[in-house]
């Protein structure tokens, strides 16, 4: 690690390198913070949508001026809350994007939103803009507990936005549902999938409850006013959503997410694959292939850098030999196509990987020398990866 240094080369491509085909762009801004949330955001009345693209404008032209023409075949829009820029602000946004990068003639461009921002108006806008693809916050349908998440919609809401995003054309949509929460919060996690099925999402990401200290949920653990579910209950929900999507049609093609055929992520898939991607945007991530770096967190500290010219940069990492093992491990694990083990013949990691197999855990395909989880060894990826990644492995 060394600290940030406004360099503003850090974020050139390397002499041959050539520019990342993902780019990924942190829009911050949202309503009110959700209890479980511990995201880089800014909680905002008001969105500075103007002095924010031209921050954007301003760190692309800082970190990635000159160079061969550079396209993309994704670009994500996630947050934060992009569609808190509303109708004019993506299509702006988009505007000083595509003055640096253009998107290829079939990218994929995805917009998060909060179902409360979409309207027909707001959908004709992204549409003409180049988004592709809409992925919707939705949590829950359960109004107590949309209350208790303080989320800033109501369960109508998700319907009504899924129907406006269909009539405006969005062909490729994406709803995020949250499960494991606390036993004392009144929800039926069964219903909540029937719910989210019946209005035809082709996409879905599911994300297990998890308590951050910093958050209001945190404190409210910390202080035993509420009980954060159990591993069981955790285990329990992520088998019942794997079984009820399954039987839907839905492949299970990553711990998280859920495709119809032909509708899995390209961007995230990009990410799980190792592929070099851009970061734009406060506390954005960006990785070149050898080093990964992040932008500076907090939004106005970010946009003052950006706007002077300066490299935002909050810190970056140059990846070890063994750093590069284990994150390929966990991120190609993550993938119902798992890794490839070159080292299988070895018999340490042949001693390590059997009892997963046996236990129904783990597939051992190709000969042996390609390895993926089940649903339930997924549930355990954390433990295999440090196992399968010792340097003494000839992994
Ligand atoms: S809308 Fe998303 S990013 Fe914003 S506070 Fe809620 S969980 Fe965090």
């Amino acid at each position: 690690m060394t600290p940030g240094s406004g360099d503003a080369a850090d974020g050139a491509a390397a002499p041959g390198r050539p520019r990342p085909r993902h780019v990924y762009v942190h829009v911050p801004f949202c309503a009110r913070r959700c209890t479980y949330c511990d995201f880089a955001i800014a909680v905002r009345r008001e969105v500075p949508a103007g002095e924010y693209i031209a921050a954007i404008a301003g760190e692309l032209g800082t970190r990635f001026a000159g160079g061969d023409a550079w396209y993309a075949d994704t670009l994500y829009l996630g947050g934060g809350t992009p569609s808190r820029l509303g109708a004019d602000g993506i299509r702006r946004l988009m505007d000083v994007l595509r003055a640096r990068i253009t998107p290829a003639p079939d990218a994929e461009v995805t917009i998060e939103a909060n179902p409360d921002d979409v309207t027909p108006a707001a959908i004709a806008a992204w549409r003409a803009a180049g988004v592709t693809r809409l992925s919707l916050g939705a949590q829950s349908f359960d109004p107590g507990a949309l209350a208790w998440m303080h989320r800033t919609h109501t369960a109508d809401q998700i319907a009504e936005a899924v129907g406006i995003a269909r009539n405006g054309g969005i062909a490729s949509l994406s709803l995020d549902l949250i499960f494991a929460l606390p036993e004392s919060v009144p929800r039926s996690w069964s219903s909540d999938l029937e719910a989210a099925l019946a209005l035809g999402p082709d996409h879905l990401s599911l994300y297990g409850l998890t308590v951050e200290g910093s958050t209001p949920l945190g404190r409210w653990v910390a202080r035993g006013a509420v009980t954060a579910a159990t591993d069981d209950r955790y285990a329990q929900d992520y088998l019942a959503a794997h079984a009820a999507l399954s039987a839907a049609g839905f492949e299970h093609y990553e711990v998280s997410s859920f495709a119809k055929p032909g509708a899995r992520s390209r961007h995230n898939s990009g990410y799980w694959s190792g592929a070099a991607y851009a970061g734009l945007g406060p506390g954005a991530h960006e990785f070149d292939g050898d080093v990964r770096r992040w932008n500076i967190g907090a939004y106005t500290a970010w946009a003052q850098r950006a706007l002077r010219g300066e490299d935002p940069l909050g810190d970056r990492e140059i990846l070890t030999d063994g750093n590069r093992v284990s994150e390929r491990l966990y991120l190609e694990l993550r993938t119902a196509a798992g890794t490839v083990l070159d080292g299988v013949a070895d018999a340490r990691v042949e001693q390590l990987v059997r009892p997963w197999v046996e236990a129904g855990w783990a597939r051992l395909e190709s000969g042996g020398a390609r390895l993926s989880l089940t649903v339930e060894g997924w549930l355990r990826l954390d433990e295999l990866v440090p196992m399968l990644a010792n340097p003494g492995s000839r992994y």
